[in-house]
Order: structure tokens, then C-alpha cells, then sequence
């Protein structure tokens, strides 16, 4: 098993994807002071899982991440893939190729894979426990753990030696049983109690069954003393019930007969019944008769007085009617004699207004022959007016064509002139 292929990309100085190949032996790895050759040593610890800040030389575990240059920008994601041959299967799996991978994001969070597929960090320390590679195993030494191994300091020193002789698992497995055994002995302390507070239910409980149990003692005594008062209050309710049915039976004669004599009464009070509603309804009529017929004598006393008030009112206009038609006669009279004297002025008048019509008629027919000759005559200055105004258009036109003449004239002279 050894380390096959190393893979980092935007893990501390470097920024891009760097790969690098190792073959079985041993590697080198050479260049000048802060080129980063201790980057790749916390790249090898950290994608094996580790969690302490300080182990890999940052304050906080985002600084891992490429922070940038002045030529170039911040990076978002660190990640680191190690591949490890197991040809010779020493890390419990089944893959030759083990390819583990961590990724660490700038938002805080990360992941871890196990040949690209998700897995726990605990998964990848159960792969790698008791192989000896590990985050804080002897496999990764770096000058500091050199001084300690150097140093007096046993404990250091020991779990290096633990590490390499395979008991780490022994000692978390140890851890573990014992964190369990102390998880026991908590729940039986707790059971204890448990036990204890179901004790005092039981007794509580045992205590209820004795009361129950007197309790059901106490209801059959009282049930067979029910059942014995019942039998002697039954024997003296019979000797009380003989004589009351001795006079049961004859109160039940007398009630026959009584039934039958109610039944008569009965019928008879049914006739008298009949009678009595037959006799309301007609009481009931009668009051609505009663009713409609005090109904027509108001609305009759309403009339009568209306009536009287009209008789008395005809009375004085018939006087009224007497004097207009008495004054009437004498108008008529004076205006007969009227009439007499207009007949007279109407015949005089009759005769004026012959002699004016026919006078009228000459003077009509005369002013109808006038207006004749007047029609006749606007005909002829119409006619003339039309005339009039055709010879003055072809005036005008003699007149333009003079005009352009004389414009030709004046031009025909300018020409001769100048020639
Ligand atoms: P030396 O031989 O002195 O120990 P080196 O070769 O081991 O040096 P490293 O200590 O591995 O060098 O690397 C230190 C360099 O890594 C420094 O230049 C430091 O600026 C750089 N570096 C450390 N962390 C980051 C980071 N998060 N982002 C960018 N560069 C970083």
C-alpha cells in the first residue's frame, strides 16, 4: 500500500488543479523556503480528516482555501483527492484504487468522498484505523512532531507507539464499551427508580382490590336483604289486594252500568251540540245582515242629506233661472225692435254694396287688362336686357383683342426701332 496520486486544487497556495504522481519508494520533494512544500504535507493531513486548525497552520479552517494574490482572485472551494494503492488489500475495502476526497466550500460547508461517492468522515477513519496512515498518525511527521518524538514527553511518544502496534482500535473500542457501561448503569439507576414508583402503584393498587373486594361482600348482603324485603312487602301487598278486588268487581258493575247511561248522554249531548253550532251560525248571519243593513241605512242618511243640500241649492238657482229668463224676454223684446230698424239699414246697405260690386268688377277687369300689358311689356325689356348684355361681351372682347393688337403694335415698333 502506498500512496499513488495527490490532487489539489484551490488548497492553500494552490490555486489551480495540481497533480502529482508518486511511485513505490521513497519521494523528494525540493524547492526554496515558503514555495509551499509544507502545503501538501497539511494537504495529506487534511483530506485524511483532520479537524484541529492549528495542526494545519490557519486560524480558521476557511483560510485552508485559496485567499488570493495580486495577480489572482480568491478561490470559492478547496479540494484534495489522494489516491492510495491497495493492491495488497490492507485498507478494508474492496477498491485497488482507494480515492479519498475532501471538499471544503467558502459558505463553511464541506464534504467528503470515498472513490467519488459521499460518505462520512467516520467512514474514511474506519477504513484507514490500524494502517497507519491517519490524520494524527505516525505516517505524516513533520519537523514539529520530530521534536516531540525527540523531546521527554511520554504520552506523545506512546500514542505514536500505540498508533504503529494496532491498539488504537482496542483503546476507542475500550472507550466505547465503557461510555456504554456508564449509559447502563444510568438506565438501571433510572429502572430502580421506575421500579420503586410502580412499587408505590402496586401497593396503592393492592390496597384498592381489598376496598373492591369488601365493596362486592357488602352488595350481595345487600342485594339478599333487598330480595327478602321484597318478598315480605309482596306478601303483605296481597293480603291488602283481596278486599280492594272484591271491591274492584262491584265498583266495575256499577261502572257498566253507569257506561251505558253515559253513552245516552252522550248522544243526546252530541244532538244538543249539533243544535248549538247550527244555531250560532245562525246567529252569525243574522249579525251580518244586521251589520250590512246598519251599513246601508248610514250610507242612505249620507244621501238623504246630500239630497236635501241639492234640493235647496236647485231651489235658489230655479229663483236665479226665473229672474234670467224674465230679464231675457225684455232684451229680447228691445232687441226685435232692434231688428226691425237694422232689416231697414241692412236693405239700404244691401243696395250700396250692389252698386259698389259692380263698380268693383269694371275697375277689376281694368286692372287685370293693365296688368297684361305691363307682363308684356317686362317681357320686352327682359328681352332687350339679354341683348344688352350680349353685345357688351362682345364689346369686351373687341376690347382685349385691341389691347393685345396695340401691345403687338408697340413691340413690332420697339423691334423696327432697334433694327
Ligand atoms: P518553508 O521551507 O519555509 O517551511 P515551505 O516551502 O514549506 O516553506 P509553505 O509553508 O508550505 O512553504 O508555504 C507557505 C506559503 O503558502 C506562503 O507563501 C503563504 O503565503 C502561502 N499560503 C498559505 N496559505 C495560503 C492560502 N490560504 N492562500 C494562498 N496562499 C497561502
Amino acid at each position: 500500500m502506498y500512496l499513488s496520486k495527490l490532487k489539489i486544487m484551490g488548497f492553500k497556495s494552490f490555486a489551480t488543479k495540481t497533480q502529482m504522481d508518486f511511485n513505490p519508494g521513497m519521494s523528494c520533494i525540493i524547492g526554496p523556503n515558503g514555495s509551499g512544500k509544507s502545503n501538501i504535507v497539511d494537504a495529506i493531513r487534511w483530506v485524511l480528516g483532520e479537524q484541529r486548525t492549528t495542526a494545519l497552520r490557519s486560524d480558521k479552517m476557511e483560510n485552508v482555501i485559496f485567499n488570493g494574490t495580486r495577480q489572482r482572485k480568491p478561490t470559492g472551494m478547496a479540494e484534495v483527492s489522494m489516491t492510495i494503492d491497495n493492491t495488497n488489500n490492507i485498507l478494508k475495502t474492496e477498491y485497488r484504487q482507494v480515492v479519498i476526497t475532501r471538499r471544503l466550500y467558502k459558505s463553511g460547508e464541506s464534504q467528503y468522498l470515498l472513490n467519488n461517492t459521499p460518505v462520512r468522515l467516520k467512514d474514511i477513519i474506519d477504513i484507514l484505523m490500524d494502517s497507519g496512515l491517519g490524520a494524527n498518525s505516525y505516517s505524516i511527521i513533520e519537523l514539529k512532531m520530530v521534536e516531540s518524538i525527540l523531546s521527554e514527553n511520554r504520552a506523545e511518544r506512546r500514542l505514536l507507539f500505540e498508533e504503529a502496534a494496532g491498539v488504537v482500535k482496542y483503546k476507542i473500542r475500550r472507550k466505547s464499551a465503557l461510555r456504554k457501561l456508564e449509559a447502563t448503569r444510568t438506565d438501571l439507576t433510572r429502572l430502580e427508580d421506575i421500579i420503586g414508583e410502580i412499587q408505590k402503584t402496586v401497593n396503592s393498587l393492592s390496597r384498592q382490590v381489598g376496598k373492591a373486594r369488601r365493596y362486592l361482600a357488602y352488595t350481595e348482603e345487600l342485594k339478599n336483604t333487598d330480595v327478602e324485603l321484597s318478598r315480605f312487602r309482596y306478601n303483605r301487598l296481597l293480603e291488602e289486594i283481596r278486599p280492594l278486588k272484591l271491591q274492584l268487581e262491584e265498583v266495575s258493575k256499577v261502572k257498566e252500568a253507569s257506561h251505558s247511561q253515559i253513552t245516552i248522554d252522550e248522544a243526546l249531548l252530541e244532538d244538543y251540540k249539533r243544535e248549538l253550532i247550527r244555531r250560532e251560525q245562525e246567529l252569525q248571519e243574522l249579525n251580518i245582515k244586521l251589520q250590512e243593513i246598519d251599513t246601508r241605512i248610514a250610507e242612505l242618511n249620507k244621501d238623504q242629506a246630500v239630497s236635501e243640500t241639492k234640493t235647496e241649492e236647485m231651489g235658489k238657482n230655479r229663483q236665479r233661472f226665473l229672474q234670467d229668463i224674465s230679464d231675457l224676454k225684455q232684451k229680447i223684446k228691445i232687441m226685435l225692435e232692434n231688428l226691425e230698424e237694422f232689416k231697414q239699414e241692412y236693405d239700404a246697405l244691401s243696395e250700396q254694396k250692389e252698386a259698389v260690386e259692380s263698380r268693383y268688377n269694371k275697375v277689376e277687369a281694368e286692372r287685370r287688362s293693365e296688368l297684361e300689358k305691363l307682363q308684356d311689356e317686362k317681357k320686352e325689356i327682359d328681352r332687350l336686357n339679354q341683348t344688352f348684355r350680349n353685345q357688351l361681351n362682345a364689346l369686351s372682347s373687341q376690347k382685349e383683342e385691341f389691347r393685345q393688337k396695340k401691345y403687338q403694335l408697340e413691340f413690332n415698333s420697339e423691334q423696327l426701332k432697334s433694327l
